[in-house]
């Protein structure tokens, strides 16, 4: 049993200046986390606790899933990166340093390299396949941002695993298993939250998954169907090509309009009295496979992300006006595909505007009358536009809603990038050498305990999931210097604390107002309050945290009607 009179959870009423968002304030004014450098915590006892209570889960349903636990090291030489082609491609994020020795380290922000090199040198044959490995390790990420307390921080916990097998059904197989570990694990935390696609980025991997807590503070747009369980990452979520036609004027050859200083979409569309849906815009980009112009309809936006993917393009940018006009011969805001010599490529929103209008790569005019596929032909059509609310889900034709979420894991099919590069090879049952199969997996074990205070607070403060609770039932006896009170408390703290509850017991002088407060503000999920008229009446007070709700019981019951509140909100947690 935890007295707070011996405890170090300082609460403060003020609220923070620099924290945004409502976990980071209500982690610091509960006394739980303090800072000591941009995105550098200490982890006061209570949050250390709720981190261990996330991390329990993780480990339990990391074990149940076959996962092995072994902990890898912080420093990592830089040797490995070099080997993966990392140390080059990461950026800044990757903190690195040199030893008395000159040799180049850098502080692990995720452990592909290093799992690798173990596996590589400990497997041998396909007999020792499948192999997944798990660690719950401390990562440093040099973010551009650090922000919002431990949902971005600099250095943080992180659940990381990797899994290996000798071909591609073994991997989807892994995949699958840790996929399910993960849904287990977040609705082991109470939390209500949506496994996404997402983006595969340069890795190229065959699928991928970011498991989003739903929270309108989350940095991440998700879509989700309103029908079927499709969800995807807004950057990833793809587009049906519209059915229906839109149609436009007459389908004369195509003619000039001067448009003079008209460049945007609203100005030209406006200043011609046409709908946007039927302008075609032209985006220029400067690629690592050469310019590109990319065509969408007016009513949408280019997908950079679908784009780069399309072209199989290690980076794509905007261009900019200078070279907008070598591409053209015009300013920009008059780009259009008729007539244009760079490699054009367009979004099927194209195809369905029946004539439309669009730049005539001469300042100041615009072509209307334009028709695709009879006045330009872009080497092909494809899916390269953003998302909106309202289209039709990919998988059903349902309506795709937009909602906010915080990305708290992640799940990935590598291939064989990593083993590939550093030689993860076996022996197959015939003796032949092969590569193997990966995939990786991450928990941000910090964002998890902040998306779940995003998820579940109130004015008052925090309504911990009983499952990450930093403790189960605060006992308070009102007034301290009341012996009768007092025995009461002892008595009921100590027969919960026999019987494994997990007790937080608020011994301190202090006025009833304020342990009240520090009560509903550390979000402890039951609390029992004895208070001097009660406890003579033989009686003590249940209160739940997340209802409020408060029952009036004979003190002789206190213990076993916490313990099935208790019980209750554990099975609110169950997988
Ligand atoms: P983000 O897009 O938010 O930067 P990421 O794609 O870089 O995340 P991963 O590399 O997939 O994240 O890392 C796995 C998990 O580690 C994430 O799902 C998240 O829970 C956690 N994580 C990543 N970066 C941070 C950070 N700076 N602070 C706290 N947790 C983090
Ligand atoms: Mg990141």
């Amino acid at each position: 049993m935890i007295r707070y009179s011996r405890y170090l959870m300082p609460t403060t009423k003020e609220t923070p200046s620099d924290a945004e968002v409502v976990s980071h304030r209500l982690m610091l004014r509960a006394g739980l986390l303090r800072k000591v450098a941009s995105g550098i915590y200490n982890y006061l006892p209570a949050g250390l606790r709720v981190l261990r209570k996330v991390e329990r889960i993780l480990r339990e349903e990391m074990d149940g899933a076959g996962a092995l636990e072994v902990l890898m090291p912080a420093v990592v030489p830089s040797e490995l990166w070099k080997e993966s082609g990392r140390w080059d491609a990461y950026g800044k994020d990757l903190l690195r340093f040199k030893d008395r020795a000159d040799r180049e380290f850098c502080l692990g922000p995720t452990h592909e390299e290093v799992v690798t090199d173990l596996v590589r040198r400990e497997v041998r044959s396909y007999r020792q396949l499948p192999l997944t490995l798990y660690q719950i390790q401390d990562k440093f990420r040099d973010e551009i941002r650090p922000r919002f307390g431990l949902m971005r921080g600099r250095e943080f916990f992180m659940k990381d695993a990797y899994s290996f097998d000798a071909n591609e059904e073994g991997a989807a197989e892994s995949y699958r298993k840790m996929y399910e570990a993960y849904c287990r694990i977040f609705r082991r935390m109470g939390l209500d939250f949506r496994a996404v696609e997402a983006d595969t980025g340069s890795i190229g991997g065959s699928s991928s998954h970011e498991f989003m807590v739903i929270a309108d503070s989350g940095e991440d747009a998700i879509v989700s169907c309103v029908v079927c369980s499709y969800g995807a990452n807004v950057e990833k979520a793809e587009c049906l090509p519209y059915s229906a036609p839109v149609p436009g004027a007459t389908k004369g050859k195509p003619r000039k309009v001067a448009t003079p200083g008209k460049r945007t979409i609203e100005e030209v569309s406006a200043f011609l009295a046409i709908d946007p849906a039927t302008l075609i815009k032209t985006l220029l980009f400067e690629t690592s496979v050469g310019d590109v112009a990319v065509l969408v309809s007016g009513a949408h936006e280019v997908n950079e992300i679908k784009v780069k993917n399309h072209l199989g393009a290690e980076y794509v940018r905007l261009a900019g006006e200078e070279r907008v006009r070598e591409m053209t011969g015009a300013p920009s805001g008059f780009a259009g595909p008729v007539g244009l010599s760079v490699r054009t490529i367009a979004d099927h929103s194209v195809r369905s505007i029946a004539s439309g209008a669009t730049g005539a790569n001469e300042k100041d005019v615009h072509l209307v009358d334009v028709v695709p596929g009879r006045d330009f032909i872009p080497e092909g059509y494809a899916d390269l536009r953003v998302v909106r609310e309202g289209d039709p889900c990919p998988r059903c034709g349902g309506a795709l809603r937009f909602s906010r979420g915080i990305e708290v894991g992640h799940v990935f099919r590598l291939g064989t990038k990593y083993s590939e590069a550093m030689r993860a090879v076996y022996l197959d049952e015939g003796g032949r050498e092969r590569v193997t199969v990966m995939g990786c997996y991450g928990i941000g074990v910090g964002r998890t305990a902040a998306a779940a205070i995003e998820q579940n607070h109130d004015d008052d403060g925090i309504v911990w999931p009983i499952s990450i609770a930093p403790f189960e039932v605060a006992v308070i006896p009102v007034n301290v210097k009341q012996a009768d009170v007092m025995a009461a408390a002892e008595r009921v703290a100590a027969d919960l604390d026999a019987r494994g509850v997990e007790v937080f017991f608020d011994d301190r002088e202090e006025r009833p107002g304020i342990k009240f407060k520090d009560a509903d503000l550390t979000g402890i999920p039951v609390r029992i309050t004895l208070g001097e008229k009660n406890v003579a009446a033989g009686f003590g007070e249940i209160r739940d945290r997340k209802t409020g709700e408060t029952i009036r019981v004979p003190l002789t019951d206190l213990a076993n009607e916490a313990i099935a509140l208790v019980e209750r909100k554990k099975a609110e947690c169950a997988p």
